[in-house]
């Protein structure tokens, strides 16, 4: 059975380079299939902009027509804090056989030693971490030795175990950001191509980030 990939994020909004790292890791990594987690209350981040089902219409437009592809609303239906332990948990319970594959940009990977039970995700998934513009890899502190104990190349370890690996993944990089998107309508300029139309539309209806005419 192939491995889930688990992608949250506040999707606030999505855009192409999100989309583009799921799709990649869909095909490169062999996942069965990806599953897009809107964060409910982010615990780490202020309020967002767009509200919760804002945010989760524009995942399910996005990833509408992708087979393999998953919306999955488990974090907006359980309230209160969004903590991924507990995501990755009910996950865990869902498919206890299965390898699961925590998705995550390297910039939040860098961040990671201030996520919630973070020493215990290993214990439920593998971590598989997408390279963005300007990151590095950390090789020192409590990341860089983690990297050096669980860290693999081997594709074929996230397929043969279920959890205790990281995984980094080069993907195509796209120096996109939801903060300049909400930056750009909010400044009344179009965001454009840096979305699927379908979410374009969503912002243009909801006027959630500010006056966009989607002609
Ligand atoms: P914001 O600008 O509001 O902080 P964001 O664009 O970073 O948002 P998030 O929803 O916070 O988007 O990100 C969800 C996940 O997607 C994170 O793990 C993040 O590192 C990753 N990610 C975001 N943008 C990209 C990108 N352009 N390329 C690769 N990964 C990305």
């Amino acid at each position: 059975m192939k491995p889930i990939g688990v992608f949250g994020g506040t999707f606030d909004p999505i855009h192409y380079g999100h989309l583009r790292t799921a799709f990649e890791m869909l095909q490169a990594l062999r996942f069965d299939q990806v599953r897009f987690i809107p964060c409910g209350d982010p615990p780490h981040r202020g309020e967002t902009f767009a509200s919760a089902t804002e945010r989760l219409d524009m995942v399910r437009v996005a990833v509408a027509e992708q087979p393999g592809f998953v919306v999955d609303d488990r974090e907006l239906e359980r309230g209160g804090p969004s903590y991924s332990i507990d995501t990755l948990t009910t996950l865990r319970e869902e498919f206890p056989d299965r390898s699961l594959g925590l998705i995550v940009g390297m910039d939040a990977f860098l961040g990671l030693p201030r996520w919630h039970r973070w020493t215990e995700f290993l214990d439920v998934a593998h971590i598989i971490v997408a390279h963005r513009p300007g990151w590095r890899a950390p090789d020192i502190g409590p990341l860089g030795e983690l990297l050096v104990e669980c860290g693999t190349h081997r594709i074929s370890d996230l397929h043969e175990l279920t959890h205790g690996c990281i995984h980094i993944h080069a993907v195509t990089q796209l120096e996109i950001s939801s903060t300049e998107i909400r930056e750009l309508v909010e400044a009344g300029r179009d965001p454009r191509f840096l979305m699927p139309d379908a979410v374009r539309n969503v912002i243009a209806e909801s006027g959630c980030y500010g006056k966009l005419d989607a002609k």
